[in-house]
């Protein structure tokens, strides 16, 4: 093995160009950061370009008395009391602001007729602790992550920020539990390349490619976090997976809550509005959890639509084509292309769709990654930060609220630029990484790419998405996960056996799939183990043989690490329940009402 090796040095690195690693390398640069980020696609391709209802910010703009501690409820609720309440305070209180500057950047959000940033309603977010539902969710059509995405670029370019383009980030640079660098692949020309930092910036986004059928892109690989467990770091409450109530039936794209919050309703094969029975109050609105177990409960008892009454329908034409055509004009064309309907005339089959990942790399609300320090504390790891979808702040707790991840996205990526100018101003110290930590990734990198076994790398790959789907899906059993749990063993071990047929470097596709892979898989690990241990019902994580919230045993947030031989440990920290300030009270858990 020689490869051609390249180093750089910068103060931050970044790896990931979604919203938040856009976000943050922005904030860094205009600090005058030496900053650098690396990234797998193109920016404006990451998956934030195909977020579509809305980014949730309590601006009162459509007259309905909105306020940041009624955003701070319904996301404490929604994350159905697990959300640490410190981090849900700051999100919120900053929500306004990261908005608003977000506007000055030149998002071109929907207006009101006021001229002001257009608000819809979205899933459980709510006025006055659930009194009425509130419009909280600023677009820009359906196309708001799109717009954002494609800003913070140019801003990023205004302010000569460095990118490294169609690079793959291949592992963490550690010396002495201190993060120091890392190491990316240069699929243009076959180079390898050492960035030595002082801080690294993981915002590589979800792992929703573990399982079958899912929204996100074909890159949601989870990266990071597989970067973050082979450093012998912890994952959090990775058994939290949400299932979006409407992906396309058969393509699994994504048709927005906003279609719900502009007046969309869901039917069963009766014709039955079914919501009104699950949750009377807030019915096709209620939190996604909700409305995607009513889903799956309508299909498993015979009330499913289409010939294998396998799916349910959304229906849109009764709203009116202007309003169609001015703020669904997206969704209306995926419609037609993915499932070959007129949404003016016909309903769309959808089903219950992967979507986020509420568990990730655990941070603090600065974006720096921790590990439990007794059963409630945390401390930092020095020179490694996270954010976006790839963290785990934790605001979203058990549950996500829609809405709630571009705003996660923009408020921990400018937090983690402020931090970070604050951390290098007061201590520049840098740690060199030395030549073992380097050897180490490329003989791992050497070991894939020369992997001459006899499976292909697309079948180990559809063999571990029908497992998770089969066994990690809407609802789960011990049964279920245990034997998802020995079929993913069984597979992992099996990757030994891989066969990476093209052996070049440059615009090795193959490759940076074998790559993908065992980072799905290492998350897949973590994933059943944490979803089997955890013996009750919350948020996201259905469990039919423990169906209920068990408040005095699980308040408390899971930690998973992964061993060498694909062993999965387990840990706990109690759930942060005091907020930032006395300006909230803390948020007693009670039971759901809808
Ligand atoms: C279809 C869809 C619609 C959505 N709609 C909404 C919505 O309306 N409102 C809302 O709040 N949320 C929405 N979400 C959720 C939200 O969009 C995502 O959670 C969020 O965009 C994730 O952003 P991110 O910056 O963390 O990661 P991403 O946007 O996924 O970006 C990840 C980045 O990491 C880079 N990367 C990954 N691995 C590597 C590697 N090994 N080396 C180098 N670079 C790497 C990629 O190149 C990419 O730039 C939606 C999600 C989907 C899938």
């Amino acid at each position: 093995m020689s490869y051609k090796i390249i180093t750089h040095e910068y103060d931050v690195v970044v790896v990931g160009a979604g919203g938040a690693g856009l976000r943050a390398t922005l904030g860094m640069a205009a600090e005058g950061l030496n900053v650098a980020c690396v990234t797998k696609v193109f920016p404006t391709r990451s998956h934030t370009v195909a977020a579509q209802g809305g980014v949730g910010a309590a601006l009162g703009n459509m007259g309905d008395g909105d306020t940041w501690q009624y955003h701070m409820y319904d996301t404490v609720k929604g994350s159905d009391w697990l959300g640490d309440q410190d981090a849900i305070e700051y999100m919120c209180r900053h929500a306004k602001e990261a908005v608003i500057e977000l506007e000055h950047f030149g998002v071109p959000f929907s207006r009101n007729e006021d001229g002001k940033i257009y608000q819809r309603a979205f899933g459980g977010h709510t006025i006055e602790q659930g009194k009425k539902m509130a419009k909280r969710a600023c677009a820009a059509a359906d196309r708001t992550g799109h717009a954002i995405l494609h800003t913070l670029y140019q801003q990023c370019i205004k302010h000569k920020a460095e990118f490294y383009i169609e690079y793959i980030a291949l592992d963490l640079l550690m010396e002495d539990g201190q993060c120091c660098g890392v190491v990316a692949w240069c699929l243009d020309d076959g180079s390898i390349h050492v960035f030595k930092s002082k801080i690294v910036v993981l915002a590589t986004g979800g792992y929703g490619r573990a399982f079958f059928s899912c929204t996100s892109a074909h890159t949601c690989t989870g990266d990071g976090n597989a970067m973050v467990l082979r450093a012998g770091l912890p994952l959090e409450d990775m058994e939290f997976i949400q299932f979006h109530p409407t992906g396309i039936y058969g393509s699994g794209c994504l048709i927005t809550e906003g279609a719900r919050g502009e007046g969309g309703y869901l039917t069963n094969a009766a014709g039955e509005r079914f919501m009104e029975r699950y949750a009377p109050k807030a019915r096709d609105l209620a939190s996604r959890d909700v409305v995607s177990r009513a889903m799956t409960i309508e299909i498993l008892e015979g009330r499913g639509v289409g010939e294998k009454k396998d799916h349910i329908y959304l229906h849109l034409h009764h709203i009116a084509p202007n309003t169609l055509h001015e703020r669904l004009p997206g969704i209306t064309e995926t419609a037609r292309i993915f499932a070959g309907v007129d949404v003016t005339k016909e309903p769309i089959p959808v089903l219950p769709t992967v979507h986020y990942n509420m568990g990730g790399i655990p941070t603090n609300y600065h974006g720096e990654v921790t590990i439990p320090d007794g059963p409630d504390a945390k401390k930092v790891v020095p020179g490694l930060m996270a954010i976006g979808e790839a963290a785990c702040v934790s605001v979203h707790g058990a549950n996500r609220l829609g809405t709630n991840s571009l705003l996660d996205l923009i408020v921990f990526g400018r937090a983690a630029a402020q931090r970070a100018s604050a951390l290098l101003k007061a201590d520049s110290q840098k740690v060199n990484p030395g030549e073992g930590a380097i050897n180490k990734i490329l003989d791992r990198f050497d070991e894939i790419r020369h992997n001459n076994g006899t499976l292909k790398v697309g079948e180990a790959r559809q063999n571990m998405q029908h497992t998770m789907q089969q066994h990690c899906a809407v609802f789960r059993t011990e049964d279920l996960l245990q034997q998802g749990l020995q079929k993913m063993t069984q597979q992992a071990q099996a990757l030994r056996d891989l066969y990476v047929e093209d052996k070049s470097l440059i615009w090795n596709t193959n490759l940076v799939e074998a790559l993908e892979l065992h980072n799905l898989m290492a998350q897949s690990l973590v994933t059943l183990q944490s979803a089997l241990s955890r013996k009750e019902s919350r948020g996201a994580h259905a469990r039919d043989d423990y169906p209920d919230r068990d408040d005095t045993n699980w308040m408390k947030h899971t930690y998973a690490w992964l061993g060498n031989e694909n062993e999965v440990t387990l840990n706990y920290r109690a759930v942060n329940l005091k907020p930032l300030t006395d300006e909230v009270k803390s948020i007693p858990p009670q039971r759901r009402v809808y």
